[in-house]
């Protein structure tokens, strides 16, 4: 079966998310772990946790990836922009703990102007501090569309990020993978419709396939090397809608790729829960 789900509110605490994934016929969901705004995360309520936990297994769950607040830029170029980043993910991944085997999924960041190499370095730092050893979380880095000067929308950079991290701190090697944005990778300039294998076989070459740990299932705006961003609704951008030179079969070849088939995927498109309801269960009928 396919892992899918979307993005949902914490508002209402962990059951409720469960709850609500269920109502769309999800299997997993994405959350933000903090409020995108800053400040102190709430307590967690563990009562709640358990009752989550307890619904993921007796309904089959796959894997949740939560998704860490897009405020955090661990390669700013300003030193309390950067501690907060820091400060918040470690305390994000101790969070985590309490919900163990899951991944949390975040933006590399954006250079501003310092380059890609400091770039790097800066996230690398970050990493080998804020992730511990025997953590039950796999931390995923996420692919980019490389818009300004955001960091990661090339899988080299991806792939420096990750042996700076392991070389540094082998013992998180397995912890420490990668999300595929369909929308963000086709930005980037990546030609998933005419050519996903393709563009696997690349990211195989420089990340390792086996990094591949998530999917961010979104539809584009904009057209294949736009650097934009700019999510669109299943089918109705470059990815999935044929007037745009996409269509079903691209959908259908994402889904049902080998090497992302038994992923957990996720949506981030512009939609209300029905939406996301019906886009499940578009996705859920091309799967094979
Ligand atoms: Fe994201
Ligand atoms: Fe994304
Ligand atoms: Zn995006």
């Amino acid at each position: 079966m396919l892992t899918i789900g979307c993005h949902l509110s914490t508002s209402k605490g962990f059951e409720a998310m469960g709850r609500t994934a269920l109502s769309i016929k999800a299997n997993t969901f994405a959350f933000f772990t903090r409020n995108p705004r800053g400040g102190n995360a709430k307590a967690l309520d563990l009562d709640d946790v358990a009752a989550l936990q307890r619904l993921m297994d007796q309904n089959s769950f796959g894997p949740l990836v939560a998704h860490a607040p897009y405020t955090y830029n661990p390669c700013s170029g300003k030193e309390r922009a950067r501690e907060f980043a820091l400060e918040a993910m470690a305390d994000d991944l101790q969070r985590m703990e309490a919900l163990p085997g899951n991944y949390y999924n975040f933006h590399p960041g954006a250079h501003v102007g310092q380059g890609v190499d400091t770039g790097i370095e800066l996230i690398v730092d970050t990493l080998c501090h804020v992730m511990f050893e025997g953590q039950r979380t796999c931390v995923l880095l996420e692919t980019m569309a490389g818009k300004g000067t955001e960091v990661g929308s090339r899988f080299e950079e991806l792939a420096r990020i990750i042996d700076g991290v392991v070389t540094r701190r082998p013992e998180l090697s397995g912890r420490l993978g990668v999300c595929f944005d369909t929308c963000h990778v086709s930005d980037a300039g990546y030609d998933i419709v005419h050519d996903l294998d393709g563009v696997l076989a690349r990211f195989d070459e420089t990340v390792g396939i086996e990094h591949l740990r998530a999917v961010h299932i979104n539809d584009s705006k904009n057209p294949c090397g736009s650097h934009k961003d700019r999510h669109e609704k299943i089918g109705e951008g470059y990815l999935g809608s044929e007037e745009l030179g996409g269509g079903a079969d691209v959908m259908h070849n994402i889904v049902s790729n080998r090497h992302l088939r038994t992923l957990p995927f996720i949506l981030e498109t512009p939609q209300e829960l029905c939406g996301y309801a019906g886009e499940i269960s578009y996705l859920r009928s091309l799967w094979q």
